[in-house]
Parts: structure tokens; C-alpha cells; sequence
């Protein structure tokens, strides 16, 4: 479930609410119980770097007969 962080713009305290998406732009109060917050980023973790690398396997070059000295 999503993370999302709000901050109290009565007290200034900074909390976490989790919450189903459906609901991320609902109000939530302050722990204090202060309703006048506002949303701040999301914190949802990001995932899924491509993971890059250098991939190209190194293609077997002049095989067979051809390539060396067997005279063909
Ligand atoms: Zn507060």
C-alpha cells in the first residue's frame, strides 16, 4: 500500500498516512489532530531499474571451414 506523507500547517508536524490509491487525495489530519495539512510527495518506492550492463555476447566469428588454413 502507497506511503504518503503530509505535513501540518498548524503544528508542522510531517506524518505518513498509508492509504489505497483510490483514496491518495483524501485529506488527512494531523496526528495532533489538526485538519489543516497538505500533501507532500508521495514516498512510493520506485522500482525496476532496467538493469543495463554491457550485454552483447561476443558473436563466435569466422568458424567453420573457411577461416583457417584448410584450403577450401
Ligand atoms: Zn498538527
Amino acid at each position: 500500500m502507497p506511503r504518503y506523507e503530509f505535513r501540518c500547517r498548524a503544528c508542522g508536524a510531517t506524518f505518513e498516512v498509508k492509504r489505497p490509491m483510490a483514496r491518495a487525495g483524501e485529506p488527512a489530519s494531523c496526528p495532533q489532530g489538526h485538519a489543516d495539512t497538505v500533501k507532500l510527495l508521495s514516498t512510493v518506492a520506485v522500482t525496476g531499474r532496467g538493469g543495463g550492463g554491457s550485454g552483447a555476447p561476443s558473436e563466435p566469428a569466422a568458424g567453420g571451414c573457411c577461416g583457417g588454413g584448410c584450403g577450401c
